[in-house]
């Protein structure tokens, strides 16, 4: 619900309040058996009740500037914790925000939470985090060197795949998160994470393999890590994709050379 609904149905409870309390005055007046009613108390304006956050778990308040990337993530994730703008809110064990770090030049942006990640709180703990662990360490990046967050920061029930609607409400914590960041390049896993980023509704094989744009900023689609836990096979063509970010960050100039070890992995 809106804040101007909430207020809305706030005064309507009021109104409705003060006619009942006619209703009973005047059945006490007139003596009907049972009815007492209360003395009247002139009741001053319906008092809104204070935004635990700042957003009163409706709105994101996107944080200004000049705060500095690590506040405005605990100001955007103080507001998440607190959020209700989807029916996911109800569900959940823990918010999973995000994870890593604020100056990170590469962001990667997965689908939702899964059981662990509602335990903990944390994006990408379980078994396919783990794998996202060594894809990452395969291409000399370490968990602290990355930010990490998912489309979605409350689990979809049963690990579904999330709705729409729930993506959307997502969305301005996404926005807010990932300009805060402001990476060099975009990792995207999977087909719910590439579809919702790009807005599109092409398939993951066709947008794989190609240099995409979110938020004016570069972005490699490759398979989820918990797909790929169930279709080895296809680590292969994720190792491609993962090149592809190489190139990227080699031309870019955010690595300097070949990640450390390279021929020894
Ligand atoms: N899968 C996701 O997409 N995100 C997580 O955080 C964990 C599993």
């Amino acid at each position: 619900m809106k804040k101007n609904e909430l207020t809305d149905v706030l005064k309507e409870s009021a109104e409705l309040a003060r006619d009942v309390g006619q209703v009973l005055k005047e059945l006490s007046r007139r003596g009907v058996a049972g009815v007492t009613a209360a003395p009247h108390v002139e009741s001053e304006e319906p008092v809104e009740p204070e935004p635990a956050e700042p957003g009163g778990g409706l709105e994101v308040v996107v944080p200004p500037r000049d705060l500095g990337k690590e506040a405005r993530l605990a100001h955007l994730e103080k507001q998440a914790l607190a959020c209700r703008r989807c029916r996911l809110a109800t569900g959940r064990k823990n918010v999973a925000f995000g994870t890593g770090n604020a100056n990170a030049r590469v962001m990667l942006i997965g689908e939702g939470p899964g059981a662990e990640e509602d335990r903990t709180g944390i994006p990408f703990v379980g078994r396919a985090g783990q794998l996202l662990n060594r894809m990452l360490a395969s291409i000399g990046l370490r968990r602290e060197d990355v930010y990490i967050a998912n489309i979605v920061k409350c689990r979809p029930p049963g690990n579904r795949d999330p709705l729409p609607e729930e993506v959307a409400a997502c969305r301005p914590y996404l926005e807010a998160q990932f300009d805060t960041i402001a990476p060099t390049a975009v990792v995207s896993l999977g087909r719910p994470s590439a579809q919702s980023l790009l807005n599109v509704k092409t398939s993951l094989s066709r947008l794989r393999s190609s240099l995409h744009k979110f938020r004016d900023t570069d972005l490699i689609v490759t398979y989820h890590p918990a797909f790929l836990l169930r279709n080895p096979v296809k680590k292969r063509e994720s190792w491609a994709d993962l090149m592809l970010l190489v190139d990227l960050l080699l031309k870019k100039k955010i690595i300097p050379d070949l990640p450390d070890a390279w021929w020894r992995r």
